[in-house]
């Protein structure tokens, strides 16, 4: 069962104008085996060309990768044991279901009656059993990409690789097919290394979460890991939806946000600090204890479950959710209405103050 290890991985590339790219930046990073992990961030940030270097379609520039400890860096492709899944459908159009799904066995010179195995299982494993004679045109994007996940794990692969499958789907197949994945990579103990841009699919998904940004890894863990304990403004807000203020210390438990005391338990380290606080631990009025805010509502949205406010405090937005209760009582509050809200010191992440806030709030 394989678990993958990038040490010192560096890719330069060379661009049009023939100047150094560096797409990824001295990686070192464990991939545990039997998990779903999904290389994070936004695009150009360098997933794909790692998870091309893991596959060995292209080389790196520098560093190694390994397989269970075996050095696999010189090996191609073909004996690297892995099966892949790319956004556009990696099948043949002019073959069947059938034949698309028995490809890669049949390259590799399998036995007939292995081959005939191999396609069956596969198929009945992404719900195809009954359309083996199919042209891939006769059959939906999502089941179009079901076949790529076939032919993938036709050969017995327990490594997937998956660049963006889902994101040429219509939202909700392609949230629908999330749970298929995940379901069949953990029922059959797969290893599963999935590039994706979309937070949201990498949270559902996931059991580990690589964040990257700019050639470099950010933060890994679950995705209960990084949701709650965010190293960096950047994932912060990347992740899930964050607000965030600017704050200066008063002392060891006490910090001043724009006139405003707050208490924290934690041993404040720096003097000017942003602070991070979730939607949902924005409190719509005043508890003893907590910092008070004012602002005016700007907008109401009516997400079924809850509502987000976008509020308003002297030009800069705070988004907050309330949950919606039971008793489905129509919303108080009004858009263009004043509001009261307090944060708790127990609820925010505290990081020191970047030298360009606004660099490290960009999502690229
Ligand atoms: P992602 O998959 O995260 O969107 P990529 O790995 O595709 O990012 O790209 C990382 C960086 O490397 C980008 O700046 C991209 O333009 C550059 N890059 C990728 N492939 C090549 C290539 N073959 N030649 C030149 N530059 C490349
Ligand atoms: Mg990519």
């Amino acid at each position: 069962m394989p678990k993958v290890e990038i040490i010192g991985l560096t890719k330069k590339f060379k661009s049009a104008k023939d100047e150094e790219i560096l797409a990824l930046d001295n990686l070192n990073l464990n991939i545990p085996s039997k998990k779903y992990s999904t290389l994070l961030g936004p695009s150009g940030c360098g997933k794909t060309t790692l998870l091309r270097i893991i596959t060995g379609l292209i080389s790196p520039t520098k560093g190694q990768v390994l397989f269970n400890k075996e050095d696999v860096s010189l090996r191609p492709p073909q004996e690297r044991d892995i099966g892949f899944v790319f956004q556009h459908f990696s099948i043949f159009p002019h073959m069947d279901v059938w034949h698309n799904t028995a490809y890669g066995p049949l390259v590799r010179g399998w036995e007939k009656e292995d081959i005939a195995k191999a396609v069956k299982i596969n198929l009945k494993l992404v719900g195809l059993d009954d359309r083996a004679k199919a042209l891939p045109h006769e059959l939906s994007g999502g089941m179009r990409q079901r076949l790529g996940l076939a032919r993938a794990l036709a050969t017995h692969a327990k490594l997937l690789l998956l660049d963006e499958p889902l994101s040429a789907l219509d939202a909700k197949i392609g949230a629908y097919l999330r749970y298929e994945l995940r379901k069949i990579v953990k029922n059959n103990r797969l290893t599963a290394i999935h590039v994706t841009h979309n937070q949201e699919e990498a949270m559902m998904i996931s059991d580990n979460i690589i964040l990257m940004r700019k050639g470099r890894i950010v933060q890994t863990g679950s995705p209960v890991e990084l949701y709650n304990y965010p190293k960096t403004i950047f994932a912060a807000n990347f992740i899930g939806k964050c607000n965030f203020f600017t704050a200066r210390k008063l002392s060891d438990n006490l910090i001043d946000i724009g006139g405003r005391k707050l208490a924290v338990k934690k041993n404040i380290k720096y003097d000017e600090m942003v602070i991070g606080i979730r939607p949902e631990k924005i409190h719509l009025k005043s508890h003893p204890g907590q910092a008070l805010f004012t602002g005016k509502i700007d907008l109401i949205n009516f997400l079924g479950h809850l509502y987000e406010y976008r509020i308003n405090v002297n030009g800069n937005i705070i988004k907050a959710y309330k949950r919606i209760k039971d008793d489905k009582l129509p919303e108080k509050y009004r858009e263009g209405d004043k509001v009261n809200f307090s944060i708790s010191g127990d609820d925010i992440f505290i990081f020191p103050k970047p030298k360009d806030i606004k660099k490290e709030l960009s999502l690229d």
